[in-house]
């Protein structure tokens, strides 16, 4: 009979099952690690110790989980009550077996807290995890010194530096999880475990007294340059994968106490800097961005049972891609049955080569082949709910199609469309409901990108926004609402960026610096090797060819990028991209011919040229209301052209230079270049008042 004695402790309560003491943690939906809670389990440790009835104790989660881990408000506050180090090491040091029960989430703190305790118990479907460097820090409550005790070096690599949960059937093959428990039976078998520790008189079995597993680190230390390596191109720039492999080293290398206070003193180190401040920011702008001040949560949405899509071309195929993933049928429309088979060839393609690689069953390769249906009719996009045009990006050809929409689309249907730059508004005048009419702006490859802005005309109805954001999120999508412009805000600002990349090559930079200095920032790549990517032809036809810039010239010696293997770079069988001559020769001619003096610039000038004029674009884009707030820019940057998440973002980067001096380098350069660099009004402001974007 389980007997309440400590009833008075909310986010605790203790009852007795025989001389088995239950903890179980009740604060929130997730538990999170906060003072109150800390302080709860405390006392009720120090409580079942003190009670001479109580042989054994068990640590079980009440609600969905046992523990999400930290509370990461408390960061960068003053820590009130115990802190969980010290908390973790006096349930450790408990002279009674504690047996940590999970079910639902033991993540971070969670899992740290488990490992903490004596042994740990966990139902099948549970899911442990240390994803403390997702948001710029590593798991700084002896994460990093006990799981290497238990599972070696090795694994713990994978699971702290890779930072993604593993359920509890792998957590017990890697000797993490002591015994799986029936799925309803998690406390009972949890408070049976402890009275059979008890009764077979078992060791209080302390973490940090185990050195078998780390021997290897020791024997090997090899071992971690090789994973420093592997991990290379996935942590470029990261501060915190670094330090949390440091940690796991210095786990291998010292005793345990000496082990504590290196993890502290670097998780110290990575919770003050810039990075994690940024990784915690972009962390919760992300589910900021769902938020629309005028269409609130609750806004009823409009039911998407199947999608019909316009072209079948790069965007068509991809964006069906995301529907059939999620299991919604899609009717693709192309005007020529080439075009068709081609498209539904890509797609068919991408799906196989998923499937080789073992991330698809092979049968799904067909059910989802089978959720699609394929025509040249418009008029079967009658049944469709959404409908997403992805054609040419032409004006004349996009008004046709939604004129023709207009008679078909069933009422309530939504009329979307993938334009990169055109006018919703006149897109949506097309028809005779343009309250059903708004963009859905994915990125390319439009299966892979989470970016999805969803464009707001000026009378979109809240409903389709509101609709658009959900399918949008259903499908895998970080959505982001952003207004009618050329470019919305992604490619306007992508467009300064550029403007400045091409000015500053005619000057005599070369192209491979500039990419160079864009890449060491910490993008994926840079301007000339996006170009030489995307292909430098879109929009370039012979017969307009006016040989007047350097991509005219490019192009009309067959330098159309990667897929020719020439752009502005040389490329070999493997794609691997050389410096040209050729191009360089180009860019002198071009600009002899301009008249632009050659020059030299640094670095930080090819930096600020190119990255300051987005800052003031995106302070205009807020001024003009294209965007609800900064952090919303920010999200379209990390997820739209991988701007590098431990820089937060163009506006968060910009905070952290300080407003006034991004004012006074774009001033300079006004001098020099004029209107281009002028400061927006909103930049001017905030600089003058001391403030950021963040205030905003
Ligand atoms: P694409 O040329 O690869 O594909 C366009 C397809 O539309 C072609 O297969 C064509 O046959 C078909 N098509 C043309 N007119 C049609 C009609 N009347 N009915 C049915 N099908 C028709 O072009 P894309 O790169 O997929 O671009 C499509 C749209 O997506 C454009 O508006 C573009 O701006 C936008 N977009 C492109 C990218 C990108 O990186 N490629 C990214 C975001 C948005």
């Amino acid at each position: 009979m389980a007997q309440d004695v400590n009833a008075n402790d909310n986010v605790v309560s203790t009852a007795r099952e025989g001389a088995v003491a239950v903890l179980t943690l009740q604060s929130g939906p997730v538990n999170a690690l906060g003072t109150a809670l800390r302080q709860g389990i405390l006392a009720a440790v120090e409580a079942a110790e003190a009670d001479a009835a109580v042989e054994a104790i068990v640590l079980i989660g009440g609600g969905r989980m046992f523990s999400a881990g930290a509370d990461i408000t408390e960061f960068g506050k003053p820590q009130s009550g115990i802190s969980l180090p010290d908390l973790l090491n006096r349930i450790e040091a408990s002279t009674k077996p504690v047996v940590a029960a999970i079910h639902g989430n033991a993540l971070g703190g969670g899992l740290e807290t488990a490992l903490a305790c004596h042994y740990r118990v966990a139902v099948p479907s549970a899911k442990v995890g240390l994803p403390e460097v997702k948001l710029g820090i590593l798991p700084g409550a002896g994460g990093t010194q006990r799981l290497p005790r238990v599972v070696g070096p090795r694994k713990a690599l994978d699971v702290i530096v890779g930072g993604s949960p593993i359920g509890a059937k792998a957590a017990a093959a890697m000797g993490l999880i002591d015994e799986l428990a029936p799925e309803d039976g998690l406390r009972a078998h949890a408070v049976a475990f402890a009275e059979r520790v008890v009764a077979e008189g078992r060791p209080l079995l302390k973490i940090r007294d185990r050195d078998d597993k780390i021997a290897e680190g020791r024997e090997n230390p090899g071992l971690f340059a090789a994973f420093r390596e592997e991990n290379a191109r996935k942590t470029r720039g990261f501060e915190a994968p670094q330090a949390c492999i440091a940690c796991i080293e210095a786990a291998c290398r010292l005793p345990f106490d000496e082990g504590l206070a290196f993890e502290r003193a670097e998780f110290q180190k990575l919770v003050s800097g810039t990075q994690s401040a940024a990784q915690r920011y972009v962390f919760f702008a992300e589910r900021q961005a769902a938020k629309i001040p005028d269409v609130p949560d609750d806004t009823p949405a409009r039911t998407i049972a199947r999608v019909g899509v316009i072209g079948a071309g790069t965007m068509g195929g991809g964006i069906s891609m995301n529907f059939l993933n999620a299991g919604i049928p899609v009717t693709i429309v192309e005007t020529k049955r080439a075009a068709l088979d081609r498209g539904l060839k890509t797609i068919r393609t991408n799906y196989e080569n998923t499937a080789k690689k073992g991330r698809l069953k092979p049968e799904d390769v067909e059910t989802r082949m089978g959720l699609l249906t394929d025509t040249l009719e418009l008029e079967k996009l009658a049944e469709c709910d959404l409908i997403i045009e992805a054609v040419f990006e032409d004006m004349g050809i996009k008004k046709e199609i939604f004129s023709k929409l207009d008679t078909i689309a069933k009422p309530g249907a939504i009329l979307a469309s993938n334009t990169s730059y055109l006018d919703i508004d006149a897109i949506a005048a097309m028809t005779s409901r343009p309250a059903d009419v708004i963009g859905m702006h994915f990125f390319s490859p439009a299966n892979v990108m989470r970016l999805l802005e969803v464009v707001r005309g000026e009378k979109t109805a809240k409903d389709v926004i509101a609709t658009a954001m959900q399918i949008g999120r259903k499908v895998g999508k970080i959505p982001v609402l952003v207004g009618v412009c050329h470019g919305f805000v992604g490619n306007r600002m992508l467009a300064q960026r550029q403007r400045e990349a091409n000015r500053l090559i005619l000057e005599g930079v070369t192209p491979w610096d500039v990419d160079r200095v864009v890449y060491e920032f910490g993008l994926p790549m840079g301007p000339f090797t996006m170009s030489d990517l995307a292909g430098l032809d879109i929009g370039w036809s012979r017969e307009t060819n006016k040989s007047e810039s350097v991509r005219d010239l490019l192009c009309e010696q067959d330098r159309r990028g990667q897929k020719t293997s020439a752009g502005f770079y040389d490329y070999d069988a493997k794609r691997k991209a050389t410096p040209s001559k050729v191009t360089e020769e180009i860019i002198a001619k071009v600009a002899e011919r301009q008249g632009v003096a050659r020059r030299n610039a640094n670095d930080q000038e090819i930096l600020e040229r190119t990255l300051y004029p987005m800052i003031n674009e995106g302070a205009k884009i807020l001024e003009e209301g294209k965007a609800i707030r900064a952090s919303d820019i920010d999200i379209v940057w990390i997820n739209g052209y991988g701007w590098p998440v431990y820089r937060g973002g163009p506006m968060f980067w910009a905070d952290t230079i300080g407003l006034p001096k991004v004012l006074e380098r774009l001033r300079a350069y006004e001098a020099e270049y004029g209107e281009d660099f002028k400061p927006s009004a909103l930049l001017e402001r905030l600089a003058a008042e001391g403030k950021g974007f963040k205030d905003l």
